[in-house]
Order: C-alpha cells, then structure tokens, then sequence
C-alpha cells in the first residue's frame, strides 16, 4: 500500500516524494529530525518536539521554511491522510539542494518532509522480560564536536554503537563520553533506580533531551519518586536496583543485563512497572 507524504508544501503518493541527489541532506547528512508518536488519533507532546526541531535548526543556522504552526498542521494531516490513529512521524528537514560542496550558503530549498507510518522497535518480549545491552567502544560526540542536543540527521556516531551492540547479539548499546560517564543508548535516554530514587545523566552528559525522558520525570515527580540528574558511571548501573530506557519509539522498556551482568533481580522492576503503566496512561490520556 503506498503511503501519502506531504513534501514542502503539500501532500503527494510515495512514489513522487522524491529529493534531490545534490541535497546536503543526503550528501553530508546536513539537515535535522524528529520522531513523533500519535496515541488514539492524538501526537504525543507535539509542541515539544516542534521546540526541539526548531532548536536543533537553529543550532545548525538552518531556517526552516514553514512556520511551526505549518509543520504542526502538516503531521496532523499526514496521519490523517494514512488513516492512522496509533502511528509513529518522521518528521525530516533537510538543507536542500546545492553545490558538491560543504558549503550550506550553496543551497536552496529547505525540503520538510512528514512520514507517517506504523514503527515496533523492539519486540513485545523485550518489554516482558527486559532488555540486555553492552556497552560500545564508541564514544558519544563531545558537544565541542557535534553537540547531542541537536537531533540532525548526522546519526553515524549512533549507528557506529548500535552495530557493535547487534555484533554483540543486544538490540541497543550504551553509550559513554568522552569522561567515561554513562551518556545514553544509541537511540534511548537511560534511568536508573538506586535506594528507590530515580537517576538519570544530565544534559551536558551527552544526551539528547528526550521528550520520554522529561515526560517520565514528571510521572516520577506526580508518583512521589525523587528524581535527579546526576552523572552516571558503568558502576552505577552494574549495581542499580532497575534500569530502564525511553524514547518515543520504544516508550519505556526494561533492561535486565548490561555487559553480562544481572541487574537487580535480573527482571523488570517495580518502579519500572509502575512508571511505564503511568506512561502508558499518560499517552492515551
Ligand atoms: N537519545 C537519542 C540519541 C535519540 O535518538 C532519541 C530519540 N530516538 C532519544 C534519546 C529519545 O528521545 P525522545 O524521547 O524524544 O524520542
């Protein structure tokens, strides 16, 4: 079945959603991203993710062609147009077109492109019983390189960790900075519970501020769950009660083993359970 993608300005059939092969997006992954998530016909924290893309557009002196009420409309009606109620949005913006050169005042044409389609990131028996993970040699980007904080479509740094966690037979990785801290996954925010408080790295660990992650904290906040950024080490997490990650792919999902060892009781934990039911509430509220 072809999907309806909407292209700049309007919506077209799959087959015509095309760019350019001179677009600095495909060239030098110049451009930025979101991942969105509608729940029962509603997109999950839709402003936010908005904030974000035009913050990590503004990061990279990329100006945006339409204005976010625009964009807002447009992934609300490309959900519409593919009958989707429960769908995950790639929302894409990319530099446009220009010269085989690095040089973005070269371009022209900004191209938004809205994908709507259905995503299962992980499957259900992962969410059953958790997820193990390992470590990957590669660092996340120090902000002095490429800042974390933009979601652009630069993703190698992260595809670099995610393969050695699939050549380790995990599904997701851990990745560190350049310090040695624990920063997040390759796609995930990470949490852990330690003496019944919940612990997750700060900003400038090296993370992408995930809206999951800042949803989940204030579900902590409303459980009575003290929560605190603070920075991580592998020891935190090898001796953690529970350990979970967020994103809006994957949601909450637990992780039962990091590096062959047992988290806890090597099962998802109570305050894990308890945050991903009220996740789960939230998102349908
Ligand atoms: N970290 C990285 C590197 C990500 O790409 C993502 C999004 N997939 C996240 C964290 C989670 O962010 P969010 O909850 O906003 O999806």
């Amino acid at each position: 079945m072809s999907r309806i993608i909407f292209m700049n300005d309007h919506l077209v059939p799959e087959e015509q959603a095309v760019v350019s092969v001179f677009d600095h997006g495909l060239l030098y992954g110049d451009g930025v991203f979101e991942g969105l998530r509608s729940y029962a016909g509603k997109v999950f924290r839709l402003d936010d993710h908005l904030d974000r893309l035009y913050a990590s557009a503004r990061a990279i002196c990329l100006e945006i062609p339409l204005a976010k009420a625009a964009v807002a409309k447009a992934v609300v009606d490309t959900l519409a147009a593919n009958n989707l109620a429960d769908g995950y949005v790639r929302l894409v913006v990319t530099r446009g077109a220009g010269s085989l050169g690095l040089d973005p005042n070269k371009t022209k044409h900004p191209q938004v492109i809205v994908i709507a389609d259905t995503i299962s990131l992980y499957p259900r028996e992962f969410y059953e019983k958790g997820l193990r993970i390992v470590t990957a040699a590669t660092q996340r980007t120090q902000s002095a390189a490429l800042s974390p904080r933009i979601k652009s479509l630069n993703y190698l740094n992260n595809i670099m960790a995610k393969l050695e966690g699939l050549q380790a037979g995990c599904v997701e990785a851990l990745m560190l900075n350049h310090k040695g801290e624990v920063a997040e996954c390759t796609g995930d925010n990470v949490f852990v519970i330690r003496g019944g408080k919940l612990l997750t790295p700060p900003p400038d660990a090296g993370i992408l501020e995930g809206i999951t992650r800042g949803a989940v904290m204030e579900l902590a906040g409303a459980a009575g769950i003290e929560c605190r950024e603070v920075a991580l080490v592998r020891h935190d997490l090898y001796t953690a009660e529970e350990c979970f990650l967020t994103g809006t792919a994957a949601e909450v999902i637990p992780v039962v083993e990091i590096d062959g060892r047992k988290v806890g009781a090597a099962v998802p934990g109570p305050i894990t359970k308890r945050l991903t039911a009220d996740f789960h509430a939230l998102v349908r509220r």
